[in-house]
């Protein structure tokens, strides 16, 4: 059986279909953690679109031949609305989100809830998908509609899910590829039949709309140095010319494909197996800075639903920050952290103890600041009596990154990214962030609600707030020693 889930994958991609299907042992732990994060926030998301039915009764249940059987009989029932009916023959498998039957013309409508801000392509396929599915099984489809979230919602109290979603009419739009969709779903079903593996070229869809969880298997066979890792990446028409070229080597590519300053950076580097420095370019890039040095990153926590008042969906919650100080270049270097010990806004309290220790003379460094001063603007508009604590953190705010975005530094092993995580190891072998428990944002986002989840023992807890702190604290560490090396040059 065809599933929704299914054929939006082999939208995306029919290798990405099969694997889904046949390979599931190849999906990384750490993919199946993103993917649950997602769908626990669609399911909260969903919950709130209920509210606005408050007369729906539910047809589900795991089982799928009963969860059929409750579908038909609330159907029979004439029941007006009904959330997660579900659908099955040999062929597909459907569970809609919400139907609601329009009593002039007996016709139902489909609502799909959303936890983006916007109608996407993907979700107008899926649409066409429940349409087909629902009129091939005795149900007549009226109207289709999107719930998704209102970008422009502001949390003041409690969370009233008329103002928090917006409905949209995409009727049209998906009557369009109904045609399509139904020739797409035969297409599924052949891929389905093969035994063997299909081949697909690693391109654009690898990433979009979703990222594909068997990215890992996909790229094993990929050398080294690849030409999937220029930095700033090649367009589709590039790559497949060299793809069909049977180029994957950056070594092989030939010259007046990369014209970017760092992608040609990388190549060279690659080529002549030299790391290439520009220390002028470095010196001038620094010259801006001021002691004393404040060194500064924050871990932050955007959910859908927004959970204090003051602010939007998916507006970032600054729950911990991390500052290194060095007050002159023969200082001692001094360290300070937050980690905002329970589920409220801690703007205030982080900002109280963050501009103790943040003078009002001094540069502050953040590797690619505009996160950071994204995230100060945002509080900024919150906490007004911070505002000229604020304003003058951003103006003072300097981006070491730049030093490697713009190619002053380039070594083959950064494989093309500016990342911290890949210029780290290079620059500073005795750091890294392989001995951590915690080793990039998003799970650190994630612990944020687990050490103060009441179901986490408190041993649980500890551990991962101390792992919390030392991964927010390696990050500010890691621009100090990389400042140290640049300086050096
Ligand atoms: S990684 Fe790319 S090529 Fe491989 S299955 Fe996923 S989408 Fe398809």
């Amino acid at each position: 059986m065809l599933t929704k889930s299914d054929f939006l994958k082999y939208t995306q991609c029919y290798k990405y279909l099969w694997l889904h299907k046949y390979r599931q042992d190849l999906v990384s732990p750490e993919a199946k953690s993103a993917l649950k994060r997602i769908f626990d926030e669609g399911y909260e998301v969903e919950n709130y679109a209920y509210k606005l039915f408050p007369a729906g009764v539910s047809a589900y249940d795991k089982d799928i031949a009963e969860a059929v059987a409750k579908t038909k009989k609330l159907v029979k029932a004439r029941q007006k609305t009904i959330f997660q009916p579900t659908i099955s023959n040999w062929k597909v498998f459907c569970r809609a989100d919400i139907i609601r039957r329009y009593t002039k013309s007996g016709n139902w409508d489909i609502y799909e809830v959303k936890s983006s801000t916007q109608v996407k392509d993907i979700h107008l396929i899926d649409l066409a998908f429940q349409k087909i599915c629902f009129e091939e099984n005795w149900l007549k489809i009226g109207k289709l509609y999107v719930i998704c979230v209102n970008g422009e919602f502001l949390r003041r109290g409690p969370i009233d899910p008329k103002k928090f979603l917006k409905i949209v009419d995409v009727t049209r739009a998906v009557e369009a590829l109904i045609k399509k969709v139904g020739l797409d779903i035969e297409m599924a079903h052949k891929i389905l039949e093969n035994k063997n593996e299909p081949e697909v070229k690693i391109l654009k869809q690898c990433h979009s709309p979703y990222d594909c969880e068997f990215s890992d298997h996909c790229r094993k066979h990929l050398p080294k140095d690849s030409i999937y890792g220029i930095a700033g990446g090649l367009s589709t028409e590039k790559l497949e010319m060299l793809l069909d070229q049977g180029i994957l080597e950056i070594k092989d590519i030939p010259e007046g494909i990369v014209t970017n300053k760092s992608g040609l950076g990388y190549i060279n580097a690659v080529k002549s197996k030299k790391v290439f420095i520009d220390s002028l370019a470095i010196k001038e890039e620094l010259s801006s800075l001021e002691y004393p040095l404040y060194f500064l990153d924050y871990e932050t926590f955007g959910p859908a639903v927004p959970l204090f008042d003051g602010y939007k969906p998916y507006q970032r919650i600054v729950f911990q920050y991390s500052l290194h100080i060095k007050r002159s270049p023969d200082a001692l270097l001094e360290h300070y952290q937050y980690l905002c010990a329970s589920i409220k806004d801690p703007t205030s309290e982080l900002l109280g103890s963050l501009s103790k220790f943040v003078g009002e003379k001094g540069s502050l460094i953040s590797w690619n600041k505009s996160f950071e001063m994204g995230c100060n603007k945002e509080m900024r508009e919150r906490k007004k009596q911070h505002a000229l604590f604020l304003k003058s953190v951003n103006d003072r705010m300097y981006d070491l990154m730049q030093c490697f975005k713009k190619g002053y530094y380039v070594h083959k092993d950064f494989k093309g990214s500016a990342s911290i995580k890949r210029v780290l190891p290079v620059m500073v072998p005795k750091l890294s962030y392989k001995d951590l428990n915690i080793q990039e944002g998003g799970t650190a986002s994630e612990s944020w609600l687990k050490v103060n989840d009441p179901k986490i023992g408190q041993k649980e807890k500890d551990d991962l707030a101390k792992d919390m702190l030392a991964y927010c604290r390696l990050d500010t560490l890691a621009m100090v020693e990389i400042l140290e090396v640049l300086k050096k040059l």
